[in-house]
């Protein structure tokens, strides 16, 4: 499969099955879009620049589905994602390797001016190539793309989150995301081929 199956729930939302919601998530369904809150704005002006968290070059495929500001990314053209090398969007402290239902194997790393990536589903045990506690470049490989936890199909749910703990039950903390200074977010969206400038 090339897309998670899909339900509509009461309400109309559309929920993306194997979408590795933790158990928080669902509760952040239709919450106010972070992205345009002011607090979000002044603080993305310190965010740093993410790249994508895949090599070089790498041409990759972004969804929303239901959960922006979350990204689920896969190959372009997926399948074939299964496998591929995930590395790091900037340089870092490993503060999370764990394994979740939900999640599966999951990583975070937290960066400068209370930023934090999050990394789900991932294919190994999650302290396979980082350690909780390692300091990381920008491109170090953390892991690889699977289908641990809940999910129909391998793919990295991606996600940038301001502030607080970094905690895996925060995804009330996700922000819209950036890859090279560009905004992927918004319910529903698609970016077939985006080309990853993590050089
Ligand atoms: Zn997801």
């Amino acid at each position: 499969m090339t897309r998670p199956a899909r339900i509509v729930v009461a309400g109309g939302a559309v929920l993306a099955l194997g979408a590795g919601i933790a158990p928080a998530g669902a509760a952040s369904l239709g919450a106010p879009a972070a992205d345009r809150a002011p607090a979000a704005e002044a603080a993305a002006k310190k965010k740093p620049k993410f790249q994508m968290p895949f090599t070089c070059k790498s041409k990759m495929r972004l969804d929303t589905w239901g959960h922006s500001p979350a990204l689920d990314i896969v190959k372009k053209g997926n399948p074939g994602s299964s496998g591929k090398a995930v590395v790091s969007s900037y340089k870092g402290k490993v503060v999370g390797t764990y394994y979740t239902k939900g999640s599966g194997n999951t990583i975070q790393i937290k960066h400068k001016n209370g930023w934090f990536t999050a990394y789900y589903h991932l294919k190994d045990k999650a302290n396979k190539y980082v350690q909780k506690g390692d300091k990381i470049k920008r491109g170090k490989k953390i892991g690889r793309i699977g289908a641990s936890g809940t999910t129909t199909h391998a793919h990295l749910h991606y996600e940038q989150r301001y502030k607080k703990s970094g905690n895996w039950t925060d995804e009330s903390h996700r922000r819209a995301v950036h890859f090279n200074g560009k905004k992927y977010t918004g319910q529903g969206n698609t970016w077939k081929s985006v080309t990853s400038k993590n050089c």
